[in-house]
């Protein structure tokens, strides 16, 4: 038997790496803007715990471009690298340093937010550039600064730099087939999608503001006309990001105020202010911290566009929930962060994944009792909201069983008058005067007032309660009801629904059934008998059971059309 040991050269290897590492090219400037993050979080862990002689002084990190020079920096004031540590993370692919440095701080750096994972990122960077540069000094002092360059190939030289300050510098010289990342615009652009809320400062140029401090004087001229001085502009770095977003604070920290502030972060282009908002915040069996908001349904409303955002230690990496978020919910707007979440695998495979799941029905859940407050604690506002919510609430209750047996709770049910019931309390209104012959609670509903007013008014009158439903899955969710409510016992009598121009409506017995329950069995087949006589029986119904607010003893139908006819 032979045994071998199948060669895997790194010379094949960085061509894949940079065809097929990730398919959009464009992540590498959040893996390096990651990477650099990384450094500053841990210098900031080791000052923090006394492991460095540092003194943490929030740094920056800066991307610069240089146009001319074909080439993007992205400079850090971090932990940086010393010639060994250049050896081991740099060199060796797919060996991960942050990994490294949870394993061996374990328990107290699990909150420092590190962000790598796979060893990878970096490589990313010759997706767009045909030469890489690291520029790198330690924080450990007595180290000197190094240089490393790479072209692409698995050669790469290290030299002695001179640099002075502590940190790491990144030069990419991007190729020619890349050359947009050269462009302010779309630079900018990138770092507004995928670095909007990392936690550490990112300046991109300098920017003008007016000076706070300054105070306009009012000056005359020599005619004697009064101006004001013009503002003083201050420049200032261009900050892109913003570190401390609303997601990660603790909710008793936040006013509803800032919750809508936030969401204007969030989309600047949507002017409508949301419903209202769920905090969410985990830490066992899994992490997850984000907010929630129900938007308002306008006419204009893009689902496809303002998504919910999925985040991993502030990075942004998708917003594509589908599998994270119960289709239900992808309606909602807002963030999700979970470093929790497998984000290399396929989608199939996420919702297969038990913590997924997990995740997927604790929102869920979240969701539900979050409803259920606001119905309990302000039932008016919730009425207020129904039209716009509804639709959610609606296809969970079809879609989620644990969310359906929660929602009968706050579902309403709105009459025409609008008036808002919930299933139990309509259920307890309408019984007396909507049970039919087969002891079915009848729910009368009308899908469109304007088509349906005669019928409506007739049911009204008569005091029965007439539901307006009109939302596109409300079929599928009565359907659903039925099938619920649908066993007869001591306790409980079905429920179906009816619409208000169907036959149904002759077919209830009314409140005052008492009244004509004073002529026994016999003295009523013996009405009916006399009443059938006078009426062509083929062509009207008799129905004595049936007894309108009037106390007729009786009312004659013709069956397809619900007129009634008036005897005696
Ligand atoms: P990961 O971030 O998943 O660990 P990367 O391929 O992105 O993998 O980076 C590999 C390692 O190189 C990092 O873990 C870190 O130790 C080191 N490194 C990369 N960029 C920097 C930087 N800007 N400052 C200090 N160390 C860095
Ligand atoms: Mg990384």
């Amino acid at each position: 038997m032979a045994k071998g040991k199948i060669n895997v050269s790194v010379e094949n290897i960085f061509p894949l790496i940079k065809k097929f590492l990730y398919s959009d090219h464009e992540i590498f400037l959040r893996e390096l803007i990651s990477n650099a993050t990384d450094a500053t979080l841990k210098l900031k862990h080791l000052s923090t715990i006394g492991e460095t002689k540092v003194d943490y002084d929030n740094p920056l990190i800066e991307v610069k471009i240089d146009k001319e020079g074909k080439k993007l920096h992205i400079i850090d004031h971090g932990v940086g690298m010393s010639k060994e540590e250049v050896e081991k993370y740099i060199n060796q692919v797919a060996f991960s340093g942050a990994e490294e440095f949870l394993e061996k701080y374990k328990d107290s750096a699990k909150d420092s937010g590190i962000i790598g994972h796979f060893g990878l990122g970096f490589y990313s960077a010759f997706m767009v550039a045909e030469k890489v540069e690291i520029i790198t000094k330690s924080h450990v002092e007595e180290e000197g600064a190094i240089h490393w360059v790479c072209d692409g190939s698995p050669e790469f030289t290290l030299t002695k730099s001179k640099k002075k300050d502590r940190g790491t510098e990144i030069i990419l010289h991007i190729a020619d087939d890349s050359t947009e990342f050269l462009e302010e615009h779309r630079i900018s652009e990138l770092l507004l999608k995928y670095n909007k809320f990392m936690p550490v400062p990112i300046k991109f140029g300098t920017k003008e503001i007016n000076d706070p401090t300054f105070e306009p004087k009012t000056i005359k001229d020599k005619d004697g006309k009064e101006t004001t001085e013009p503002h003083k502009q201050l420049t200032v770095d261009n900050i892109i990001n913003n570190p401390n977003p609303a997601w990660t604070k603790q909710p008793a920290d936040l006013k509803d105020e800032d919750y809508k502030s936030f969401y204007r972060e969030l989309y600047p282009m949507q002017f409508e202010e949301p419903l209202f908002h769920i905090h969410l915040n985990v830490d066992y069996p899994f992490n997850l911290t984000g907010i929630l908001y129900f938007p308002k349904l306008t006419t204009n409303l893009d689902v496809q566009k303002d998504r919910i955002q999925l985040y991993q230690n502030q990075v942004f990496v998708t917003d594509n929930v589908e599998g994270i978020v119960p289709e239900f919910l992808q309606m909602l707007r807002g963030v999700i962060d979970s470093p929790d979440i497998p984000l290399n695998v396929s989608r199939s495979y996420l919702q297969a994944d038990g913590a997924v799941k997990k995740i997927s029905s604790y929102i869920t859940k979240k969701v539900g009792d979050k409803l259920q407050s606001l119905f309990k604690n302000d039932r008016e506002g919730f009425e207020q909201k129904w039209n716009d919510i509804k639709i959610v609430i609606e296809y969970g209750m079809l879609s989620e069983p644990k969310f359906f047996d929660k929602a009968q709770k706050f579902a309403l049910f709105p009459t025409v008058d609008d008036k808002y019931f919930t299933f139990e309390e309509l259920v307890e209104k309408v019984k007396p005067a909507q049970t039919d012959k087969d002891k079915n609670i009848v729910l009368l509903y009308a899908t469109n007032v304007d088509e349906q007013h005669g019928y409506i008014e007739e049911a009204k009158a008569k005091g029965y309660e007439v539901l307006l439903l009109d939302s596109p899955i409300i079929s599928h969710l009565i359907q659903k009801i039925e099938g619920e409510n649908s066993e007869l016992s001591a306790e409980k009598q079905p429920i179906k629904f009816a619409r208000v121009d169907s036959d149904f409506v002759d077919n209830l017995i009314k409140k005052d059934e008492e009244q004509i329950s004073k002529l026994s069995d016999e003295e009523k087949t013996k009405l009916k008998e006399i009443v059938e006589g006078i009426v062509p029986k083929d062509k009207y119904t008799v129905q004595l059971e049936a007894l309108d607010s009037n106390a007729n003893p009786f009312i004659i139908t013709i069956p397809e059309f619900i007129r009634r006819m008036k005897e005696m």
